[in-house]
């Protein structure tokens, strides 16, 4: 049985958590531009229409007498930590998929725990206790249908689908529920008289897959409750981004080098503290007409460090001919290999002291910049030194 847990509106309840007044009352985190996306509503603004991923300017024509607050990602790192830590204790085998959200394979932990409805209501009371947060949670017998069951009664959700149970859930279950079906595979499937999975039981295999391709076999797994996916635990995690939406767009070559070195650095702070070393590093850019474009190298010695990420990073950017306007733009890290064990103590502290001059670095360059307008060269050089 996998278990799936996704705290209730995260961020939005933090900040009500950490300031009573809020209680009650319609809060929405995200960023403070006209195109930032809303990060997290509070259940009283979800009344109003607002949730996450919505254009802030629509949330605040939506509800207008709400709070607005920007994130404040360090607070809800440090209380997803403590709730990591509490699954942890449940099983070692933990997959965190978000900030706020992870599988946890319950398989063994039975005779030890309890069954799946003990366990899982064992957890939302410590995570109660604990961190004074609410979670809903989805246990079945795998990751997508436990994905499913958690966002069923949501908030202070708790669903538990059993083995004998999931053909029939999974019968009657809308196609635009699956993971990866957006606007335009469902209208697809909608064309082709696809609604519910039970009609993708129906529907000649063949067929379908001719159709959808590998995607058509992934439904028709799922429509068998087939989900091949595991949990797989944080240790061996095989990648690692940072990627953001622009302010606006832009072809400003100046600015896009600013935000790998951001992402350069938040990538490699990410390995040092998974105690992962990558292959390959990547770039990754949108275009103002969505046209995705994925650059990737590899590097001949694995690294985790800010440095090397960028050099890697900031060359896929100069070799890539800038002739749209970007939209988004991101860092990744993938071919991911744990750290050898002689790793040291000293080690550690110098790469510590590496990540703290690089934010001082980082400071030091945001005041240039506000004084004499963005100027990445000379950043570049800096880093250097
Ligand atoms: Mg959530």
């Amino acid at each position: 049985m996998i278990l799936h847990i996704d705290m209730d509106a995260f961020f939005a309840s933090v900040e009500q958590l950490d300031n009573p007044e809020l209680i009650g009352k319609c809060v929405i985190v995200g960023g403070m531009s006209n195109r930032s996306v809303v990060s997290a509503a509070s259940y009283e603004a979800r009344k109003f229409g607002v949730h996450s991923a919505m254009p802030m300017y629509k949330a605040r024509q939506m509800c207008p007498d709400a709070v607005f607050l920007p994130p404040r990602m360090k607070r809800y790192k440090e209380l997803s930590r403590q709730i990591m830590a509490i699954l942890k204790n449940l099983s070692p085998l933990v997959e965190p998929i978000s900030i706020d959200e992870a599988y946890v394979d319950l398989t063994g932990c039975e005779r030890l725990h309890g069954d799946p409805l003990t366990i899982s209501n064992k957890l939302k009371q410590e995570i109660r206790t604990k961190v004074h947060l609410n979670c809903s949670v989805g246990v079945a017998p795998n990751k997508f249908m436990a994905k499913i069951a958690s966002d069923m009664n949501k908030p202070d959700g708790l669903k538990i689908i059993m083995p004998e149970e999931a053909p029939e859930f999974i019968k009657s279950l809308p196609v635009s529920n699956v993971p990866g079906v957006g606007t335009k595979m469902k209208n697809q499937l909608h064309h082709l008289g696809i609604i519910i999975l039970n009609d993708v039981a129906n529907y000649p295999e063949g067929l379908l897959i001719k159709k959808l391709g590998k995607f058509g076999k992934r439904l028709i797994e799922l429509s068998a409750c087939i989900d091949r996916s595991c949990v797989v635990a944080e240790s061996c995690r095989r990648s690692v981004s940072c990627e953001e939406t622009l302010a606006y767009d832009t072809k400003d070559r100046n600015l896009l080098r600013k935000y790998v070195l951001r992402f350069s650095e938040a990538v490699g702070k990410e390995l040092r503290m998974l105690g992962m070393k990558a292959k390959t590093i990547h770039l990754k850019i949108k275009h103002a007409d969505f046209q995705q474009v994925t650059r990737g190298v590899t590097i001949e010695k694995q690294t985790q460090a800010s440095e090397i990420i960028f050099s890697e990073a900031i060359q896929l950017l100069n070799n890539y001919p800038l002739e749209k306007e970007v939209r988004l733009i991101g860092v990744g890290a993938s071919g991911l290999v744990p750290m050898g064990t002689y790793t040291q103590m000293d080690l550690f502290n110098e790469l510590k002291k590496r990540d703290d001059n690089w934010e001082r670095l980082d400071r030091v360059m945001d005041k240039i910049e506000k004084k004499y307008g963005n100027n990445i060269v000379r950043r570049a050089s800096l880093s250097k030194q």
